[in-house]
């Protein structure tokens, strides 16, 4: 098995048993510690503790204050040692510089997991880092899980535990959400709104600064637990590369799928300068961060309120089975709006049988449309609308509704409301609300949602939704192409690496960077360096029509500076282009050193494409694909992912471009060898992954022959960089 294969197939079963009791040591203890328990109002050491009493944790709680006799009602301890009994979590809460001692004192005492909610570590700068680190050093030590420090705590709603360990204002109501929260801040904010919403959790957890679990293992966990059927996600920054993706693309599209909605914001600088690669200066913390979402799986949001849009549709509806979308609705321009995003969003309005043709031409008056988007007409009352929602969720060309209201005079808002929840129930279908408005659509939206009916604002966010519900449904059930086998020489691409790292060569020009290629297997044309005019002559002779490009190490940009000359099919040219390049350098790169003219086969026609490769610090290799030339610069029209990828990730990256159609014979075209562009994709991938060196690459362009005629690699570059990775 190669190290691609290895990395490929790495994963060790999604939850880890390891990691499952390491976590569980948080959420699931029948004895808690509450270290800095406080009787003081306004104070975390109190909130905490109160949370905890007034959450009716099933286990036993020990308040330890050195000062205090009890805290809230209950006898409390001077220390951890002083408790005659075994305790399975510490919520430490006392001043930072005390924490060390705390934790200490817990791993002589045999406790198994430590809540950290402190703050004053990692984010305060190097002292505190400093104290972070030795935290986890102590933790492993005493082979402690950690959450935090600096977080808000974390919140477990199962009937049988009822473990509130955090100073959030509001607890949840129980319900099936797990939410994880890179930002403490937030944490109360979303259970204020959500409670509003009447939105339960099963799991509430804020990571605060990430010391030990993180959202790997808690995403791992929160698949294990059956109570939690969507997992919401703010998240900052992922400290996980290639790791993440394997086992969070098991949890969103494995066995038993747990669907996964995020929002990721502040843009962290992933940890590369880009240098002269066009990927380079293309990619970037968000290429990656998007990248890593998009393979794992996981649904990204754009707004927090976007991520509890997705998330009220994925906990209480089913999947849609299919995309055609039925629309009702009593106003046309909601109906319209909804229609547009609807299909924007890759959905399609839904074609009804004749039967439900039929059943909304008796029920509705003759100017409803009894087409789709339905509209019942603004004097709509409740019988219109129950007629047309029955009709449409019988359908079997029908995967799922969304239902519109605007309160006219006449409109029965709340009765309207009443009839969807069973009928929605019955039919196995999605549906999603959007009653417009605010005052006099509130009680209806409040009955809605207080029956575990998505409810929107607007319609246009109840089309993303469903987009979203569809989208998660494809994946789950998406199929998966055989691999394609690749046979590298990796010793001979390992030894051109090697010769120019030890001569202290890290920017490798074409030529040497072909020979890279050629060792991988990606298809090369003829080609070869010549010192004189004559040797030009001879190499035209042999090889056929030519391009004669610069060769010098200086250059990185060579038709920039006139340094290529296409087409050149006949020995006079050959000489003449030969000089002629060689004077045209001279004078526009005094100082460059020519080592001489690199003469290439001139490709057959296709179309060119550029692939790339910019490796980033944790994430590792990014891989790129666009649409070469200038068009690359001028559109950004490239999809990126993080290596290594598999023949449907290569195949994903191919026709998520925007220019996918002129690869794929748009308007007549010959269509492509998306096979050898696949191939050459699937290349890039074991290349990066297998070479740490390349830092970045750059093939610009790969020229796409028509199907069944290959691809030519017509130029590329490679930067070396043996810190890149540090
Ligand atoms: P640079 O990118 O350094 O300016 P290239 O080697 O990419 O130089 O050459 C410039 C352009 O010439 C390419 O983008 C491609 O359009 C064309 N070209 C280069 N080599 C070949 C070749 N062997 N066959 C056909 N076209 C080529
Ligand atoms: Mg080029």
């Amino acid at each position: 098995m190669n190290q691609v294969d290895d990395i490929l197939s790495s994963g060790s079963g999604v939850a880890g048993d390891d990691n499952l009791a390491r976590v569980r040591a948080i959420f699931e203890p029948t004895t808690v510690a509450v270290v800095g328990a406080s009787q003081r109002h306004g104070s975390v050491g109190r909130a905490v503790f109160k949370n905890l009493l007034d959450g009716g944790f099933s286990g036993v709680i020990y308040p330890v204050n050195v000062r205090a006799h009890s805290v809230c009602g209950v006898r409390a301890y001077p220390s951890l040692s002083a408790i005659d009994d075994q305790i399975d979590l510490a919520v430490i809460i006392v001043p930072a510089p005390q924490v060390l001692q705390v934790a200490r004192e817990a791993g002589q005492k045999g406790v198994k997991g430590l809540l950290v909610i402190t703050a004053g570590f990692r984010e305060v700068g190097r002292a505190g880092l400093a104290m972070e680190e030795e935290l986890k050093a102590v933790c492993q030590e005493y082979s402690m899980s950690l959450v935090g420090p600096n977080c808000l705590g974390v919140i477990n709603m199962a009937k049988d535990i009822c473990l509130n360990a955090s100073f959030v204002r509001r607890p949840p109501l129980p319900g099936n959400i797990g939410f994880i929260s890179q930002s403490g801040a937030l944490c109360t904010a979303v259970l204020d709104y959500a409670a509003r919403k009447n939105i339960g959790f099963s799991k509430f957890i804020s990571v605060g600064n990430k010391a030990d679990i993180d959202e790997l293992a808690l995403l791992r966990y929160l698949h294990a637990d059956p109570e939690t059927k969507v997992i919401m996600m703010y998240v900052e920054d992922l400290r996980h590369g290639f790791e993440f993706i394997d086992v969070v693309r098991e949890i969103t599209g494995g066995d038993n799928p747990t669907p996964i909605v995020a929002v990721k914001s502040g843009r962290t600088a992933a940890g590369a300068a880009a240098v002269s690669s066009h990927t380079g200066s293309l990619a970037g913390s968000e290429a990656i961060y998007d990248a890593l979402f998009h393979q794992s799986g996981i649904y990204r949001a754009q707004t927090i309120s976007h991520l509890f849009d997705y998330a009220i549709a994925f906990a209480t509806q089913p999947l849609p089975k299919s995309n055609r979308v039925a629309i009702i609705t009593n106003a046309g321009g909601p109906g319209i709006i909804a229609t547009d995003i609807t299909i924007n969003v890759g959905l399609t309005l839904a074609k009804f049988s004749p039967d439900t043709t039929d059943v909304l031409r008796c029920t509705l008056p003759t100017t409803a449309n009894i087409n789709n988007p339905v509209d019942v007409i603004g004097d709509a009352g409740v019988d219109r609308y129950k007629a047309a929602f029955e009709a449409v969720l019988k359908d079997e060309n029908v995967d799922g509704v969304i239902f519109i209201l605007t309160p006219q005079s006449m409109t029965d808002i709340y009765a309207t409301a009443q009839i969807i929840p069973a009928l929605a129930k019955k039919s196995g279908k999605p549906v999603l609300t959007s009653f417009m408005g605010e005052l006099d659509v509130r009680d209806a939206i409040d009955f809605l949602e207080a029956n575990h009916i998505p409810h929107y604002h607007f319609p246009e966010m109840a089309a993303r939704a469903m987009g979203a519900m569809y989208r998660h449904f494809k994946w789950i059930s998406r199929q998966h192409l055989p691999e394609i086998e690749i046979t590298p020489n990796r010793p001979r691409a390992r030894q051109v690496i090697e010769e120019a790292i030890a001569a202290g060569r890290t920017y490798l020009g074409e030529a040497e960077g072909n020979k890279i290629l050629e060792a991988y297997g990606f298809p090369m044309l003829p080609a070869r360096l010549v010192t004189s005019a004559e040797a030009a002559a001879s190499a035209v002779r042999e090889m056929g029509r030519s391009v004669f490009k610069i060769a010098s190490p200086q250059i990185v940009h060579k038709s920039d500076l006139g340094g290529v000359r296409v087409g050149i099919a006949t020995e006079d040219e050959a000489r003449a282009a030969y000089d002629d390049i060689i004077g045209v350098i001279s004078e526009n790169a005094p100082q460059a050193t020519i080592e001489g003219i690199y003469v290439q086969q001139m490709a057959g026609k296709g179309v060119e494409v550029i692939l790339g490769i910019n490796r980033y610090k944790v994430f590792g290799p990014l891989l790129m694909f666009g649409l070469g030339g200038i068009f690359v610069e001028i559109f950004k029209d490239v999809s990126f992912r993080v290596a290594p990828i598999r023949h449907n990730a290569a195949r994903r990256m191919i026709n998520s471009i925007k220019a996918f159609p002129m690869l794929n014979g748009a308007r007549g075209a010959e269509p492509c060898d998306t096979n050898e562009l696949a191939r050459c994709l699937i290349l890039l991938s074991a290349l990066a992954t297998e070479n740490p060196e390349i830092a970045e690459l750059d093939i610009n362009p790969l020229i796409v022959h028509p199907n069944g005629m290959g691809c030519s690699v017509a130029d590329c570059r490679i930067l070396l960089d043996l810190d890149r990775m540090k």
